[in-house]
């Protein structure tokens, strides 16, 4: 890897990844903000975002109408729904929160179900998912982070590539993270490893899955057809481009709403199609938290899905936002949401933030 400048301390250059990566816990920052300046946006970076992620889902929604009634029906609306729900949230819930944060405990039943739904979004196996995240966190915008905007600087030439890298290019980089360094509690898991290598079956299922079940549902071969363009290619690309914003635009644009060091930030028009990981500022504040959308009115989908499972019983132990540990990272004036922890774990220091509802 090319050597790059460590954007949290300029005119050094960070040492390479060397020691042991822990659990996300372990990464959390609690050093003042960094004093880089917010790179203000400027025309060519709008422009440049919209190119990677506006245009083409825009061209998505302007071909509805134009296939409405030949090349899609509600049925393939339906089917991609579902399948958008389950793959997505088996990534926010699955993979993000539970795998590489553990932001609660799940039962057996469940944790099974997470990888298997996470797996279905087509974005790797569940082991090498969560080992890339955990790097990203130890690393968060410094070298060694596998998908940082900031890699090659902080001038707008630089942010462009930089944007391009943390979006799709570090994916075709050859660098794999080990497994073994970055998750050895799922390794130590047979059922997981298990799920993580039939990855390729998993691929075969999400495909074709929709595909059947549109072609039993409207008993046609079109119905199966129009099913596995819409529920299947459309509805892993579109996930996809969410996904990977939250790489690209949550580290570039947005509003830092808690102290951190890097450049995570809160984007707020993400938040419904991302399932609440767009709220990705206060994420890297606090990563074990299991609501990222922490501020009152912030939406977050997986969150709300967490709170159900905890009020089933399937998930315990949640890490719901806890005032005393954000009170002294907030930024603004705005107040903690529902689901925060009525009593906090030790005393707030600063002013408390009184837990208001959603
Ligand atoms: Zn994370
Ligand atoms: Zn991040």
């Amino acid at each position: 890897m090319t050597a790059v400048t460590d954007v949290t301390n300029p005119g050094t250059t960070s040492s390479p990844a060397a020691s042991d990566g822990p659990p996300a816990a372990a990464t959390e920052r609690k050093a003042p903000l960094n004093d880089l300046r917010d790179t203000q946006k400027g025309t060519g970076e709008k422009v440049l975002v919209g190119v990677f992620v506006a245009v083409p889902l825009l061209a998505l929604v302007a071909a509805i109408p134009l296939a409405w009634g030949w090349g899609l029906g509600w049925h393939d609306v339906v089917i991609a729904l579902v399948f958008y729900y389950i793959s997505g949230l088996g990534i926010s819930m699955g993979f993000h929160r539970y795998f590489t944060h553990l932001s609660f405990k799940a039962k057996p039943g469940l944790r099974v179900a997470l990888a298997i739904a996470g797996s279905l979004a087509i974005e790797g196996p569940v082991l090498t998912w969560v080992a890339d995240h955990r790097r990203h966190h130890k690393y968060s915008d410094r070298e060694g982070d596998p998908h940082s905007p900031w890699r090659f600087g902080d001038d707008w030439k630089a942010l462009s590539k930089g944007l391009a890298w943390a979006h799709i290019g570090w994916m075709f980089n050859g660098n794999r993270t080990s497994r073994e360094k970055f998750c050895p509690d799922l390794l130590a898991d047979r059922k997981i490893v298990r799920i993580s290598d039939w990855f390729p079956a998993l691929v075969v299922a999400s495909l074709l899955a929709p595909a059947l079940i549109g072609g039993l549902w409207s008993w046609s071969w079109q119905g199966a057809v129009t099913a596995f363009f819409w529920a299947s290619l459309v509805r892993v690309a579109f996930l996809h481009h969410i996904t990977w914003s939250i790489n690209s635009i949550c580290h570039t644009f947005g509003k830092e709403e808690f102290e951190v060091r890097d450049k995570s930030r809160n984007v707020n028009w993400l938040a419904i199609l991302s399932f609440g990981e767009s709220w990705h500022n206060l994420h890297h504040a606090d990563p074990t938290c299991a609501r990222h959308g922490a501020l009152r009115g912030q939406i977050d989908i997986a969150a709300r899905l967490i709170w159900f499972a905890e009020k089933l019983g399937w998930a315990y132990d949640v890490r719901w936002p806890d005032p005393a540990r954000l009170n002294g990272k907030l930024t603004g004036t705005r107040r903690l949401g529902s689901m925060t922890r009525r009593t906090p774990a030790v005393p707030a220091k600063k002013q408390p933030i009184r837990p208001g509802a959603a």
